[in-house]
Protein backbone atom coordinates (compact mmCIF):
# COMPACT_ATOMS: atom_id res chain seq x y z
CA UNK A 1 0.00 0.00 0.00
CA UNK A 2 1.50 3.36 -1.10
CA UNK A 3 1.57 6.21 2.09
CA UNK A 4 0.35 9.07 1.29
CA UNK A 5 1.39 12.91 2.90
CA UNK A 6 -1.52 13.99 4.77
CA UNK A 7 -0.88 17.94 3.50
CA UNK A 8 -1.48 17.82 -0.38
CA UNK A 9 -2.87 13.89 -0.78
CA UNK A 10 0.45 13.01 -2.78
CA UNK A 11 2.56 9.95 -2.30
CA UNK A 12 5.02 10.72 0.58
CA UNK A 13 8.73 9.77 0.70
CA UNK A 14 8.04 6.40 1.01
CA UNK A 15 5.24 6.28 -1.25
CA UNK A 16 7.77 7.87 -3.28
CA UNK A 17 10.21 5.30 -2.88
CA UNK A 18 7.88 2.63 -3.26
CA UNK A 19 6.93 3.46 -6.49
CA UNK A 20 10.02 4.44 -7.78
CA UNK A 21 11.43 1.31 -7.50
CA UNK A 22 8.66 -0.39 -8.97
CA UNK A 23 8.99 1.62 -12.04
CA UNK A 24 12.61 1.57 -12.38
CA UNK A 25 12.37 -2.47 -12.28
CA UNK A 26 9.25 -2.01 -15.36
CA UNK A 27 11.87 0.08 -17.27
CA UNK A 28 14.64 -2.40 -17.02
CA UNK A 29 12.19 -5.53 -17.75
CA UNK A 30 10.66 -3.33 -20.63
CA UNK A 31 13.10 -1.15 -21.58
CA UNK A 32 11.07 1.81 -21.76
CA UNK A 33 12.42 5.08 -20.54
CA UNK A 34 11.86 6.59 -17.10
CA UNK A 35 11.98 10.05 -15.62
CA UNK A 36 12.38 11.57 -12.21
CA UNK A 37 12.07 15.48 -12.21
CA UNK A 38 12.75 16.89 -8.95
CA UNK A 39 11.12 20.16 -8.16
CA UNK A 40 12.32 22.48 -5.24
CA UNK A 41 10.43 25.85 -4.74
CA UNK A 42 12.85 28.66 -4.28
CA UNK A 43 13.58 30.71 -1.34
CA UNK A 44 10.33 28.89 0.22
CA UNK A 45 12.04 29.43 3.47
CA UNK A 46 11.29 32.95 2.92
CA UNK A 47 7.74 32.47 2.16
CA UNK A 48 7.51 30.48 5.66
CA UNK A 49 8.76 33.43 7.55
CA UNK A 50 6.60 36.03 6.52
CA UNK A 51 3.18 34.09 5.89
CA UNK A 52 4.16 31.42 8.87
CA UNK A 53 3.78 27.99 8.82
CA UNK A 54 -0.16 27.68 7.96
CA UNK A 55 0.34 30.38 5.16
CA UNK A 56 3.54 28.25 4.12
CA UNK A 57 0.82 24.98 3.97
CA UNK A 58 -1.60 27.03 1.89
CA UNK A 59 0.97 27.48 -0.58
CA UNK A 60 1.75 23.71 -0.66
CA UNK A 61 -1.74 22.47 -0.91
CA UNK A 62 -2.55 25.02 -3.63
CA UNK A 63 1.23 24.32 -5.98
CA UNK A 64 -0.22 20.37 -5.35
CA UNK A 65 -3.63 21.09 -6.51
CA UNK A 66 -2.09 22.76 -9.97
CA UNK A 67 0.52 19.84 -10.27
CA UNK A 68 -1.97 17.47 -10.36
CA UNK A 69 -4.16 19.50 -13.24
CA UNK A 70 -1.34 19.88 -15.30
CA UNK A 71 0.30 15.80 -14.70
CA UNK A 72 -2.62 14.20 -14.25
CA UNK A 73 -1.72 10.94 -15.60
CA UNK A 74 1.48 11.41 -16.91
CA UNK A 75 3.26 11.12 -14.00
CA UNK A 76 2.83 10.01 -10.37
CA UNK A 77 3.31 12.92 -7.90
CA UNK A 78 4.89 13.16 -4.82
CA UNK A 79 5.82 15.27 -2.14
CA UNK A 80 9.56 14.63 -0.29
CA UNK A 81 8.92 17.47 1.87
CA UNK A 82 8.49 20.69 2.96
CA UNK A 83 8.91 22.45 -0.64
CA UNK A 84 10.42 19.70 -2.83
CA UNK A 85 8.40 17.62 -5.08
CA UNK A 86 9.02 14.76 -6.78
CA UNK A 87 7.51 13.41 -10.43
CA UNK A 88 7.62 10.01 -11.75
CA UNK A 89 7.34 9.52 -15.45
CA UNK A 90 7.12 6.05 -16.72
CA UNK A 91 7.89 5.72 -20.72
CA UNK A 92 9.41 9.30 -20.62
CA UNK A 93 12.48 10.01 -22.19
CA UNK A 94 15.48 12.93 -21.83
CA UNK A 95 13.54 15.52 -24.30
CA UNK A 96 9.77 14.45 -22.63
CA UNK A 97 10.86 14.95 -19.61
CA UNK A 98 12.28 18.55 -20.23
CA UNK A 99 9.11 19.54 -21.62
CA UNK A 100 7.06 18.27 -18.75
CA UNK A 101 9.35 19.77 -16.43
CA UNK A 102 8.93 23.94 -18.65
CA UNK A 103 5.13 23.05 -18.03
CA UNK A 104 6.03 22.73 -14.03
CA UNK A 105 8.28 25.78 -13.77
CA UNK A 106 5.36 27.66 -15.70
CA UNK A 107 2.69 26.35 -13.21
CA UNK A 108 5.61 27.20 -10.27
CA UNK A 109 5.12 31.06 -11.74
CA UNK A 110 1.55 31.09 -12.06
CA UNK A 111 0.69 34.05 -9.66
CA UNK A 112 -0.22 32.99 -5.98
CA UNK A 113 -2.46 35.26 -3.93
CA UNK A 114 -1.58 35.61 0.07
CA UNK A 115 -3.53 37.95 1.96
CA UNK A 116 -3.11 41.03 -0.09
CA UNK A 117 0.12 39.91 -1.90
CA UNK A 118 0.60 37.99 -5.28
CA UNK A 119 3.28 35.78 -5.26
CA UNK A 120 4.88 34.67 -8.02
CA UNK A 121 7.27 31.58 -7.29
CA UNK A 122 10.27 30.08 -8.85
CA UNK A 123 11.48 26.75 -9.03
CA UNK A 124 14.55 24.90 -9.26
CA UNK A 125 14.42 21.41 -11.13
CA UNK A 126 16.61 18.22 -11.54
CA UNK A 127 15.74 15.95 -14.40
CA UNK A 128 17.19 12.25 -13.97
CA UNK A 129 16.64 9.65 -16.75
CA UNK A 130 16.50 5.39 -15.22
CA UNK A 131 19.70 3.83 -16.83
CA UNK A 132 19.49 0.13 -17.76
CA UNK A 133 19.57 -1.89 -14.36
CA UNK A 134 19.74 1.09 -12.05
CA UNK A 135 18.31 1.19 -8.28
CA UNK A 136 15.47 3.91 -7.35
CA UNK A 137 17.78 5.50 -4.53
CA UNK A 138 20.65 6.19 -7.04
CA UNK A 139 18.27 7.61 -9.52
CA UNK A 140 16.33 9.99 -7.27
CA UNK A 141 19.43 10.98 -5.92
CA UNK A 142 20.81 11.78 -9.16
CA UNK A 143 17.66 13.79 -9.67
CA UNK A 144 18.43 15.67 -6.19
CA UNK A 145 21.96 16.37 -7.28
CA UNK A 146 20.80 17.70 -10.50
CA UNK A 147 18.50 19.96 -8.45
CA UNK A 148 20.76 21.17 -5.93
CA UNK A 149 23.26 22.11 -9.24
CA UNK A 150 19.77 24.43 -10.14
CA UNK A 151 19.65 25.69 -7.29
CA UNK A 152 23.36 26.88 -6.80
CA UNK A 153 22.94 28.45 -10.51
CA UNK A 154 21.13 31.10 -8.76
CA UNK A 155 17.39 28.88 -8.98
CA UNK A 156 14.94 29.47 -11.18
CA UNK A 157 16.22 26.88 -13.67
CA UNK A 158 16.48 23.46 -14.95
CA UNK A 159 19.55 21.02 -15.11
CA UNK A 160 19.71 17.24 -16.93
CA UNK A 161 21.77 14.88 -14.82
CA UNK A 162 25.35 14.39 -16.18
CA UNK A 163 25.15 18.27 -17.35
CA UNK A 164 25.79 19.50 -13.87
CA UNK A 165 28.22 22.19 -13.60
CA UNK A 166 29.69 21.04 -10.25
CA UNK A 167 30.11 17.57 -9.31
CA UNK A 168 28.23 17.03 -6.35
CA UNK A 169 26.82 18.52 -3.67
CA UNK A 170 28.36 18.24 0.67
CA UNK A 171 25.86 15.51 2.18
CA UNK A 172 24.48 13.92 -0.54
CA UNK A 173 25.37 10.62 0.67
CA UNK A 174 23.20 11.90 3.73
CA UNK A 175 20.86 12.09 1.43
CA UNK A 176 20.68 8.58 0.18
CA UNK A 177 21.90 6.95 3.69
CA UNK A 178 18.62 8.87 5.25
CA UNK A 179 16.57 7.45 2.31
CA UNK A 180 17.84 3.93 2.64
CA UNK A 181 17.44 4.10 6.61
CA UNK A 182 13.80 6.00 6.27
CA UNK A 183 13.23 2.32 3.98
CA UNK A 184 14.59 0.00 6.85
CA UNK A 185 13.00 1.74 9.23
CA UNK A 186 9.57 0.95 7.88
CA UNK A 187 10.91 -2.51 7.26
CA UNK A 188 11.36 -2.84 10.55
CA UNK A 189 7.85 -1.74 11.70
CA UNK A 190 6.18 -4.13 8.89
CA UNK A 191 8.49 -7.29 9.56
CA UNK A 192 8.85 -7.12 13.88
CA UNK A 193 12.62 -5.72 13.68
CA UNK A 194 11.97 -3.03 16.59
CA UNK A 195 13.02 -3.68 19.92
CA UNK A 196 13.53 -2.51 23.33
CA UNK A 197 16.34 -3.07 25.21
CA UNK A 198 16.78 -1.92 28.92
CA UNK A 199 19.37 -0.44 31.10
CA UNK A 200 19.29 0.33 35.02
CA UNK A 201 19.47 2.91 36.63
CA UNK A 202 20.74 2.43 40.03
CA UNK A 203 20.45 4.73 43.31
CA UNK A 204 23.49 5.43 45.51
CA UNK A 205 21.19 3.53 48.17
CA UNK A 206 22.30 0.22 46.06
CA UNK A 207 18.32 -0.20 44.73
CA UNK A 208 17.24 -0.17 41.53
CA UNK A 209 15.76 3.46 40.50
CA UNK A 210 14.46 2.68 37.55
CA UNK A 211 15.04 0.72 33.82
CA UNK A 212 15.57 3.36 30.40
CA UNK A 213 14.00 1.21 27.64
CA UNK A 214 15.86 2.12 24.34
CA UNK A 215 15.08 1.44 21.42
CA UNK A 216 17.06 -1.14 18.89
CA UNK A 217 16.57 -1.91 15.04
CA UNK A 218 17.73 -4.37 12.79
CA UNK A 219 16.72 -5.65 9.73
CA UNK A 220 18.15 -8.68 7.75
CA UNK A 221 20.00 -9.25 10.50
CA UNK A 222 21.66 -5.85 10.24
CA UNK A 223 21.59 -3.61 13.00
CA UNK A 224 20.99 0.33 13.06
CA UNK A 225 22.48 2.21 15.82
CA UNK A 226 19.83 4.87 17.28
CA UNK A 227 22.04 7.79 16.64
CA UNK A 228 21.46 7.30 13.22
CA UNK A 229 17.73 5.68 12.76
CA UNK A 230 16.30 8.73 15.17
CA UNK A 231 17.23 11.64 14.02
CA UNK A 232 15.66 9.97 10.50
CA UNK A 233 12.86 9.08 12.21
CA UNK A 234 12.42 12.41 13.31
CA UNK A 235 12.76 14.21 10.21
CA UNK A 236 10.01 12.14 8.46
CA UNK A 237 7.51 11.99 11.34
CA UNK A 238 7.54 8.65 11.34
CA UNK A 239 9.00 8.69 15.17
CA UNK A 240 4.96 9.17 16.06
CA UNK A 241 4.86 5.60 14.76
CA UNK A 242 8.41 4.06 17.07
CA UNK A 243 6.99 6.13 19.95
CA UNK A 244 3.82 4.96 20.38
CA UNK A 245 5.28 1.62 19.99
CA UNK A 246 7.86 1.98 22.36
CA UNK A 247 4.91 3.46 24.95
CA UNK A 248 3.04 0.45 24.56
CA UNK A 249 6.02 -2.21 24.64
CA UNK A 250 7.61 -0.18 27.31
CA UNK A 251 4.23 -0.26 29.52
CA UNK A 252 3.80 -3.81 28.53
CA UNK A 253 6.71 -4.69 30.20
CA UNK A 254 6.95 -2.74 33.25
CA UNK A 255 3.49 -4.60 33.70
CA UNK A 256 5.30 -7.93 33.00
CA UNK A 257 8.08 -7.07 35.72
CA UNK A 258 5.11 -6.08 38.21
CA UNK A 259 3.84 -9.45 37.67
CA UNK A 260 6.80 -10.97 38.06
CA UNK A 261 7.24 -9.28 41.47
CA UNK A 262 9.33 -6.35 40.48
CA UNK A 263 7.88 -2.71 41.44
CA UNK A 264 10.53 -1.64 38.56
CA UNK A 265 9.83 1.94 37.03
CA UNK A 266 10.14 1.54 33.04
CA UNK A 267 11.52 5.15 31.61
CA UNK A 268 10.48 5.80 28.09
CA UNK A 269 12.04 8.10 25.71
CA UNK A 270 9.41 11.11 24.28
CA UNK A 271 10.16 12.58 21.13
CA UNK A 272 9.45 16.34 21.06
CA UNK A 273 7.55 15.60 17.83
CA UNK A 274 4.88 13.06 20.02
CA UNK A 275 4.68 15.65 22.47
CA UNK A 276 3.72 18.71 20.56
CA UNK A 277 0.94 16.78 18.79
CA UNK A 278 -2.51 17.08 20.66
CA UNK A 279 -2.98 13.22 20.28
CA UNK A 280 -0.38 12.33 22.25
CA UNK A 281 -2.38 12.05 25.87
CA UNK A 282 -4.52 9.37 23.60
CA UNK A 283 -1.60 7.33 22.97
CA UNK A 284 -0.22 7.42 26.24
CA UNK A 285 -3.38 5.89 27.89
CA UNK A 286 -4.21 3.13 24.95
CA UNK A 287 -0.50 2.04 26.53
CA UNK A 288 -1.75 2.34 29.91
CA UNK A 289 -4.97 0.42 29.22
CA UNK A 290 -3.64 -2.37 26.95
CA UNK A 291 -0.71 -2.90 29.43
CA UNK A 292 -3.20 -2.45 32.70
CA UNK A 293 0.14 -1.43 34.23
CA UNK A 294 0.22 0.78 37.27
CA UNK A 295 0.94 4.65 35.93
CA UNK A 296 3.45 4.79 38.86
CA UNK A 297 5.65 2.53 37.07
CA UNK A 298 6.07 4.32 34.23
CA UNK A 299 8.45 7.40 33.74
CA UNK A 300 8.75 9.69 30.46
CA UNK A 301 12.03 10.76 29.64
CA UNK A 302 11.64 14.20 27.27
CA UNK A 303 14.22 15.92 26.01
CA UNK A 304 15.82 19.14 27.51
CA UNK A 305 15.56 21.13 24.26
CA UNK A 306 11.84 20.19 24.00
CA UNK A 307 11.61 22.83 26.82
CA UNK A 308 13.14 25.98 25.14
CA UNK A 309 9.69 26.76 23.80
CA UNK A 310 7.05 25.01 25.64
CA UNK A 311 3.95 25.76 24.06
CA UNK A 312 -0.21 25.50 25.05
CA UNK A 313 -0.11 21.96 23.75
CA UNK A 314 3.25 20.62 25.12
CA UNK A 315 1.71 22.15 28.52
CA UNK A 316 -1.54 20.41 28.39
CA UNK A 317 0.16 17.26 26.95
CA UNK A 318 2.60 17.09 30.36
CA UNK A 319 -0.61 18.19 32.39
CA UNK A 320 -2.62 15.26 31.56
CA UNK A 321 0.69 12.55 31.27
CA UNK A 322 0.60 13.88 35.42
CA UNK A 323 -2.85 13.58 35.88
CA UNK A 324 -2.80 9.98 34.33
CA UNK A 325 -0.38 9.05 37.14
CA UNK A 326 2.94 8.71 35.31
CA UNK A 327 6.44 10.74 36.33
CA UNK A 328 8.22 12.99 34.22
CA UNK A 329 12.21 13.06 33.73
CA UNK A 330 14.51 15.71 31.95
CA UNK A 331 17.11 13.96 29.64
CA UNK A 332 20.14 14.91 28.69
CA UNK A 333 20.20 17.99 31.14
CA UNK A 334 22.84 20.86 30.56
CA UNK A 335 23.60 20.35 26.92
CA UNK A 336 20.90 22.16 25.20
CA UNK A 337 19.51 25.46 25.87
CA UNK A 338 17.27 25.10 28.02
CA UNK A 339 15.26 28.19 29.41
CA UNK A 340 15.80 27.75 33.84
CA UNK A 341 12.30 29.97 33.82
CA UNK A 342 11.05 27.07 31.78
CA UNK A 343 12.40 24.19 33.98
CA UNK A 344 10.73 26.09 37.26
CA UNK A 345 7.18 25.12 35.18
CA UNK A 346 7.76 21.80 34.31
CA UNK A 347 6.39 18.78 37.08
CA UNK A 348 9.46 16.73 36.44
CA UNK A 349 10.52 14.01 38.96
CA UNK A 350 13.99 13.52 38.08
CA UNK A 351 16.77 15.11 36.10
CA UNK A 352 19.11 13.37 33.80
CA UNK A 353 22.78 15.43 33.76
CA UNK A 354 24.04 14.74 30.53
CA UNK A 355 26.77 11.96 29.77
CA UNK A 356 28.94 14.84 28.62
CA UNK A 357 29.70 15.79 31.62
CA UNK A 358 30.65 12.46 33.30
CA UNK A 359 33.50 11.48 30.82
CA UNK A 360 35.49 14.38 32.21
CA UNK A 361 35.48 13.58 35.64
CA UNK A 362 36.93 13.95 38.54
CA UNK A 363 40.04 15.38 36.91
CA UNK A 364 37.79 18.50 35.26
CA UNK A 365 37.41 20.44 38.37
CA UNK A 366 34.91 23.05 36.42
CA UNK A 367 33.07 20.57 34.98
CA UNK A 368 32.44 19.04 38.74
CA UNK A 369 31.20 22.56 39.66
CA UNK A 370 29.26 22.75 37.05
CA UNK A 371 27.43 19.33 38.08
CA UNK A 372 27.73 20.10 41.54
CA UNK A 373 25.19 23.07 40.73
CA UNK A 374 23.00 21.59 38.77
CA UNK A 375 22.58 19.22 40.86
CA UNK A 376 21.89 21.53 43.74
CA UNK A 377 19.42 23.07 41.58
CA UNK A 378 17.31 19.52 40.85
CA UNK A 379 17.49 19.11 44.17
CA UNK A 380 15.77 22.70 45.12
CA UNK A 381 13.47 22.22 42.90
CA UNK A 382 12.28 18.76 44.24
CA UNK A 383 13.95 16.53 41.98
CA UNK A 384 16.42 13.63 42.31
CA UNK A 385 19.43 13.54 40.35
CA UNK A 386 20.60 11.09 37.72
CA UNK A 387 24.04 10.88 36.27
CA UNK A 388 24.39 8.83 32.50
CA UNK A 389 27.14 7.10 30.81
CA UNK A 390 29.19 6.27 33.97
CA UNK A 391 31.39 3.75 32.93
CA UNK A 392 34.17 4.04 36.17
CA UNK A 393 34.13 4.21 39.98
CA UNK A 394 36.11 7.38 39.95
CA UNK A 395 33.24 9.06 37.93
CA UNK A 396 30.72 7.70 40.39
CA UNK A 397 32.53 8.62 43.48
CA UNK A 398 33.05 12.56 42.23
CA UNK A 399 29.44 12.27 41.31
CA UNK A 400 28.43 10.62 44.56
CA UNK A 401 30.66 13.30 46.23
CA UNK A 402 28.41 16.50 44.98
CA UNK A 403 25.17 14.70 45.75
CA UNK A 404 24.00 12.91 42.43
CA UNK A 405 21.36 10.52 43.67
CA UNK A 406 21.82 7.97 40.85
CA UNK A 407 23.90 6.44 38.23
CA UNK A 408 23.27 5.14 34.97
CA UNK A 409 26.52 3.88 32.77
CA UNK A 410 27.95 0.56 31.50
CA UNK A 411 30.03 0.67 35.13
CA UNK A 412 26.93 -1.28 36.42
CA UNK A 413 24.74 -2.72 33.30
CA UNK A 414 24.85 -1.92 29.01
CA UNK A 415 20.97 -1.84 27.99
CA UNK A 416 20.25 -5.68 27.41
CA UNK A 417 17.36 -7.51 25.97
CA UNK A 418 13.80 -7.95 27.87
CA UNK A 419 14.79 -12.07 28.35
CA UNK A 420 18.17 -10.43 30.02
CA UNK A 421 16.87 -8.04 32.21
CA UNK A 422 14.94 -10.16 34.74
CA UNK A 423 17.92 -12.55 35.38
CA UNK A 424 19.76 -9.35 36.26
CA UNK A 425 17.09 -8.13 38.50
CA UNK A 426 16.95 -11.71 40.09
CA UNK A 427 20.85 -11.91 40.58
CA UNK A 428 20.87 -8.45 42.15
CA UNK A 429 18.35 -9.71 44.40
CA UNK A 430 15.46 -7.21 44.45
CA UNK A 431 13.09 -8.87 44.91
P1 LIG B 1 19.39 8.75 25.98
O1 LIG B 1 17.91 8.74 26.19
O2 LIG B 1 20.17 9.81 26.68
O3 LIG B 1 19.89 7.31 26.39
C1 LIG B 1 21.11 7.05 26.99
C2 LIG B 1 22.14 6.63 25.97
O4 LIG B 1 23.40 6.55 26.61
C3 LIG B 1 21.86 5.25 25.41
O5 LIG B 1 22.34 5.24 24.06
C4 LIG B 1 22.76 4.36 26.26
O6 LIG B 1 23.10 3.13 25.65
C5 LIG B 1 23.96 5.26 26.39
N1 LIG B 1 24.77 4.94 27.55
C6 LIG B 1 24.37 4.58 28.78
N2 LIG B 1 25.40 4.37 29.59
C7 LIG B 1 26.52 4.60 28.87
C8 LIG B 1 27.93 4.55 29.17
O7 LIG B 1 28.37 4.26 30.28
N3 LIG B 1 28.78 4.86 28.16
C9 LIG B 1 28.33 5.20 26.93
N4 LIG B 1 29.24 5.46 25.99
N5 LIG B 1 27.02 5.26 26.60
C10 LIG B 1 26.13 4.97 27.58
P2 LIG B 1 21.52 4.64 22.87
O8 LIG B 1 20.76 3.43 23.30
O9 LIG B 1 22.45 4.53 21.72
O10 LIG B 1 20.45 5.76 22.58
C11 LIG B 1 20.86 7.01 22.13
C12 LIG B 1 19.73 8.00 22.17
O11 LIG B 1 18.72 7.65 21.25
C13 LIG B 1 19.01 8.07 23.53
O12 LIG B 1 19.74 8.86 24.41
C14 LIG B 1 17.72 8.71 23.11
O13 LIG B 1 17.85 10.09 22.96
C15 LIG B 1 17.48 8.10 21.75
N6 LIG B 1 16.55 6.97 21.91
C16 LIG B 1 16.82 5.67 22.21
N7 LIG B 1 15.67 4.97 22.28
C17 LIG B 1 14.66 5.85 22.04
C18 LIG B 1 13.24 5.75 21.97
O14 LIG B 1 12.65 4.69 22.20
N8 LIG B 1 12.54 6.89 21.68
C19 LIG B 1 13.17 8.07 21.43
N9 LIG B 1 12.42 9.14 21.17
N10 LIG B 1 14.50 8.21 21.50
C20 LIG B 1 15.24 7.12 21.81
MG1 LIG C 1 16.76 8.85 27.75
MG1 LIG D 1 20.06 10.91 28.06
Amino acid sequence: MNSIDPLTGLLDRFGCLQTAQKLATDSTASDKPFAVIWVDIDRFKQINESFGHQGGDEIIKDLAQRFRKRVSGRAELCRMSGDEFVFLAPKCDRKQAQQLAAELISTVEEPLTLGNLTLRPTASVGIAIHEYGEDSLALLERADRAMYAAKAKGGNSLVCSGDEPIPGRLGITLAREELEIESMLHTALETGGLRLHYQPIIHTSGRIEAVEALMRCSVNGENIPPGKFIPVAEKTGLIIRLGEWCLLQGAMYARFLQDAGHQTKVAINVSRAQLVSPKFPQALNAALICSNVKPELIELELTESLFMDISDTVQKNLKSAIAAGVSLAIDDFGTGYSCLANLKDIPARKLKLDRAFVTVLPEDRRALAVVKAMTQLGHELGMIVVAEGCERQEEIDALVAVGVDAIQGFFYARPMPEEALLPWLQKRNTK
